[in-house]
């Protein structure tokens, strides 16, 4: 399978690692849209929401705690984040391999764009 996160997960490609674990691995996008932007990503290839299984729960909770944990880290889980997870073409997915952005450094408008 040709996934760049699936490359990154398993350490063929590099990129900035900011925390990993048996199941999840973060690093930080390379393409910035906010002073923090950091990808979340399972280990597991799961190209998008529309494929998630009943199965998967906890995979996706297992982000959104990884979330919280480098929010805490990194020193902005008071001052808030922003967590985004965009699904198929409309809302902009680009990498076919679940990702949640954590965005962070700023204030973030509400509508996004
Ligand atoms: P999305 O548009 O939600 O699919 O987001 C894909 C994100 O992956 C974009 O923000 C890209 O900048 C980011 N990205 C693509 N390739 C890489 C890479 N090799 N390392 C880090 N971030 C990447």
């Amino acid at each position: 399978m040709n996934c760049i996160f699936c490359k990154i997960a398993a350490g063929e490609i590099p990129a900035t690692i900011v925390h990993q674990d048996e199941h999840v691995v973060a690093f930080r996008d390379l393409n910035p849209q906010a002073p923090t932007h950091i990808l979340i990503i399972p280990r597991r290839h799961i190209a998008t929401v529309n494929d998630l299984a009943e199965a998967d729960a906890a995979t996706v909770g297992r982000l959104f705690l990884a979330a919280r944990r480098i929010a805490a880290e990194l020193g902005f889980a008071a001052d808030g984040y922003r967590l985004v997870m965009n699904t198929n073409a409309a809302a902009g997915q680009t990498v076919f391999h679940i990702h949640l952005h954590l965005l962070a450094g700023r204030n973030f408008a509400w509508p996004p764009g």
